[in-house]
């Protein structure tokens, strides 16, 4: 059927009829022809004369020799009585007959100029041989009577003979031989006999070209079919959509394509006479494929046509091809095998398998994506079930990555989340694998590794790892990484909860301060539930007006004249009462709320230092995430005119966080921000990275030494003052002002002066207090030290009444709280500082201390002896109760 189709596609439109015409027969060799088809027959036919020439002169060479046996006598006369004289012409005629036959090509003779030279030169031999006849026919009378006859006869044979191939040759001879006839035979009869033998020779030839003349162009047209037919074989083939394949009756291969051998590497000769299914792959990884296997080989022992059965080639590579085929019978029903085509579907199942594959790999980083980790978690966890073994998960997120992508451009990003997919996959190696859920957070799913100091020791050097700067088109960044990592118990864990666990456990170690990993434990989901809450009502909390912000002071060392403020924000909330901003900024910035309530503040601040005398100055903290958005100096100009400040008094207070972004949009800030004329200060000095680097390259005003250093600095024990001279040595090189920050006591105070820092910030001038507060301050113009003398021991509080012996007189006194070096004392009557006052609690007996503050009616006392707080009745000791100052609004929340 396709055959049939095919046949009659490839077109025999010009079907030859069986035979071709009597006057075509007559002309067709002496004609020039009308089509390539003729001409290439001409051609056929005109070499089948190409002998004709060597035939004649043979029979004229004998005749030659003959006649000069015969009539020796004669042989030197030069007449045409001499049968010799023709003879010679006849076998000159013959050579250069042969010589123009052999060279008709060079001579640009087309076959019918052959043909048409040929019938000149019949018709002159003919001529010659005729007088050739006579002259040895008058010869013949002296003795050989039959001789000439004989000679003649065969010579005319030999003509005819030579003539009946072409139609026109044989009508010259016809001519000459009844011209011969009527010149030499004494009767008539036997002229006319011999003319009807040569027309029956003529009427044969016509005959033969008849059928001969079709029958070529027949097979011209098979052969152009043919040809045809192998055009588009080829066409087909080469254009990669297939390839035709034939097996004979034993499934044997008898033809085979260049495109299969190629699938073989190896010529189509190899691959003939191989039994066909040897070329077909039974290992297959898939049953489908095993399934169509099989169907392909009953269809080829039970002859059925088949159509798009998908194999695998046996070949090294992974081929697979779909395969149709028919079974070929001959007219009498035996079969002779099949023939058919095939496809590679190996681009197409290669494209198949990228689909699948993008579905399920990152295409940034080519980690497994969200929903193969999904898949591998899943597996991991039903192992874990059947072999009785944990699995644990790593929730990775990157620290700062948003910042390299607003600053260096998505690029750089994106070069540097597949750096960081290397890092972790080498850290990984075999403990697990390792996906990308998505921005800037990964996944490792560990099976069988429950054993937490590994997994600690693993997250530990996953953080380092990723944390080592990156290098990218010459930008050097650093980012950080937090860990969560969640364990599932063998058989009981699922994969929702496992993921949730440790995006709470993620979570957890970002609050700790980033660059952190922390495990999972139950009591995270509390805290969870609570930060969504927070956040959802800080998002309120501007528009509610829970935010204030408050002004802490700052002091001139030297004179203790008020040099300025901090602004600090502050959150009423409703419900919990005053949010530290410790908590709630890190939240902020978190949700992307940083930059709105950051412009809030420096608003509210501006307008309350509008309000002051022009030498105060306003400090505002700035976050790195408010820093390095390329607006944050237009938003400060604007404000400063806006509430009307000299940008000299605004000091922004920035920490080396916004250093981990480094690059051109940093040093455009720093500079656009000095343009302005505002002052900067780092703050938290000595708490970051490689802080002095940056100090040399950031044009800072001052450092803000971290209260870290500055607090217990006095103390015997702290080797914290060799740091702060360090930092105020280096910033007077540099021209910067210092700020100790979080002086409490007075030996601190008098350590940091000493010590050469240009300004005091700290509980000893004061908490931050609201601007009416402030302004009264900044009335007084100094501000007086108000605190303890040293660091004092952690203190218990605790309601206990006491009799206390003031300047001779007693007094029942409240014990608020108490250290084994003092008491915070509640008394009606106002007491002086330094006064000596002995307290008798009741139950422990009498303690001698000194008062070191008093305020309405409280007053704190230090013991002037050691008070070992046992003698108190058993309490029990925190954990964190070590030498320490608690946090003022810890002891305000609590007190709550
Ligand atoms: P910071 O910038 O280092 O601010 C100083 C913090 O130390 C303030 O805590 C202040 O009340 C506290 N402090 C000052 N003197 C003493 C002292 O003698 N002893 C002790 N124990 N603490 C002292 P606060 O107000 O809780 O702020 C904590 C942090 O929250 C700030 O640290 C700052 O990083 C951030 N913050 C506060 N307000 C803002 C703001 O408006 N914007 C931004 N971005 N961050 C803010
Ligand atoms: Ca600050
Ligand atoms: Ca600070």
């Amino acid at each position: 059927m396709r055959r049939s189709r095919f046949a009659r596609a490839v077109g025999s439109s010009n079907e030859a009829p069986d035979r071709a015409s009597i006057s075509e027969a007559l002309w067709f060799d002496i004609r020039s022809a009308d089509s390539p088809g003729d001409d290439a027959l001409s051609a056929t036919r005109v070499a089948a004369l190409d002998h004709c020439a060597v035939l004649l002169g043979f029979t004229h060479l004998v005749a030659w020799i003959a006649s000069l046996v015969f009539h020796r006598d004669s042989a030197t006369t030069l007449a045409f009585s001499n049968p010799l004289v023709p003879l010679s012409g006849l076998l000159l005629l013959d050579v250069a007959a042969m010589v123009g036959i052999r060279c008709r090509d060079g001579l640009g003779l087309r076959p019918h100029h052959v043909v048409q030279a040929l019938c000149l030169y019949f018709a002159m031999a003919g001529t010659l041989w005729i007088f050739a006849g006579s002259a040895m026919a008058a010869q013949s009378h002296a003795g050989h009577p039959s001789m000439p006859i004989l000679v003649l006869g065969g010579g005319v044979m030999i003509a005819a003979l030579v003539a009946v191939t072409s139609p026109p040759l044989s009508a010259v001879n016809l001519v000459m031989i009844a011209i011969g006839a009527m010149a030499m035979a004494q009767s008539p009869v036997a002229a006319a006999g011999a003319a009807l033998l040569s027309l029956m020779t003529l009427a044969y030839s016509i005959a033969g070209a008849r059928t001969m003349i079709a029958a070529g162009r027949q097979r011209q047209n098979l052969d152009a079919e043919a040809r045809k037919a192998l055009t588009f074989v080829d066409e087909f083939e080469n254009s990669g959509r297939g390839w035709f394949w034939e097996t004979n009756a034993e499934g044997t291969l008898s033809y085979v394509s260049q495109q299969l051998a190629d699938d073989f590497e190896c010529d189509p000769k190899a691959l003939l006479g191989r039994q066909f299914t040897d070329l077909l792959s039974v290992e297959t990884e898939a049953e489908r494929a095993v399934e169509q296997h099989k169907t392909l080989g009953f269809h080829l022992s039970a002859r059925f046509p088949f159509a798009d059965v998908v194999v695998r080639a046996a070949s090294d590579r992974d081929i697979h091809w779909s395969l149709s085929g028919n079974p070929v019978f001959d007219e009498r029903g035996r079969f002779l095998g099949f023939r058919g085509i095939g496809t590679d579907l190996t681009e197409q199942r290669r494209s198949e398998q990228e689909i699948s594959r993008l579905a399920r790999f990152d295409s940034l980083t080519g980690l497994p994506n969200r929903a193969l980790m999904r898949k591998t978690l899943d597996e991991a966890l039903r192992n874990a079930a059947r072999r009785q073994k944990g699995c644990a998960l790593f929730l990775i997120d990157l620290d700062r990555f948003k910042n390299v992508n607003d600053t260096h451009g998505h690029p750089v990003g994106d070069a540097l989340l597949r750096q960081v997919a290397e890092r972790l996959k080498s850290v990984m190696g075999d403990h697990g694998q390792v996906g990308r859920l998505g921005g800037d957070e990964f996944m490792a799913v560990l099976p069988g590794n429950v054993d937490v100091g590994m997994l600690e020791s693993l997250a530990r050097t996953l953080i380092e790892q990723v944390s080592r700067p990156y290098t990218i088109e010459g930008h050097r960044v650093s980012i950080g990484a937090s860990v969560g990592i969640a364990i599932g118990d063998p058989g009981r864990s699922c994969a929702d909860s496992l993921v949730r666990n440790s995006d709470l456990a993620l979570y957890a170690a970002k609050a700790a301060g980033r660059g952190k990993h922390c495990f999972y434990e139950a009591a995270m989901h509390s805290e969870a539930s609570d930060r969504s809450v927070l956040e959802n009502d800080l998002r309120q909390a501007i528009d509610r007006g829970e935010l204030h912000v408050a002004y802490q002071p700052i002091v001139l060392a030297a004179g203790e004249e008020l040099s300025g403020f901090e602004a600090l924000v502050r959150w009423n909330h409703p419900v919990r009462g005053s949010i530290s901003p410790a908590l709630f900024i890190p939240l902020a910035e978190e949700c992307g709320m940083i930059g709105r309530i950051g412009s809030w503040v420096l608003d509210t601040a501006l307008a309350e230092a509008a309000q002051w005398p022009d030498t105060v100055r306003i400090a505002v903290n700035l976050s790195p995430i408010q820093f390095n958005d390329p607006t944050i100096a237009n938003t400060v100009a604007e404000l400063l005119k806006k509430n009307g400040v000299r940008a000299e008094r605004l000091e922004l207070e920035i920490t080396e966080g916004v250093f981990l972004a480094e690059g051109d949009a940093t040093d455009e800030t720093f500079s656009r921000l000095k343009e302005i004329g505002v002052r900067l200060a780092l703050d938290d000095f000595g708490t970051g990275y490689s802080s002095l680097g940056y100090l040399k390259k950031a044009p800072f005003d001052k450092i803000k030494i971290d209260q870290s250093f500055v607090r217990g600095a006095a103390s015997v024990t702290s080797r914290n003052s060799a740091i702060i001279r360090a930092i105020v040595t280096l910033a007077d090189s540099l021209k910067m002002d210092t700020t100790a920050e979080g002086v409490e006591t007075h030996d601190d105070l008098h350590l940091v002066r000493e010590l050469g820092c240009s300004q005091i910030q700290g509980y000893i001038f004061g908490r931050a207090v609201d601007g009416e507060a402030a302004r009264a301050m900044i009335h007084e113009a100094t501000v007086d030290p108000n605190g303890f003398q040293c660091v004092r021991e952690a203190r218990h509080r605790l309601m206990r009444r006491a009799i206390a012996l003031i300047e001779g007189e007693t007094r029942e006194v409240k014990l608020r709280n108490i250290s084994a070096m003092g008491a915070l004392v509640e008394c009606t009557r106002p007491v002086s500082p330094d006064t000596q006052i002995t307290l008798d609690i009741v139950g422990v007996g009498p303690v001698v201390g000194t008062v070191r503050w008093a305020h309405k009616d409280r007053f704190g006392l230090q013991f002037t002896e050691f008070f070992p707080l046992s003698r108190l009745a058993p309490k029990k000791q925190k954990r964190n109760d070590a030498m320490m100052m608690r946090p003022y609004y810890l002891d305000q929340r609590e007190a709550g």
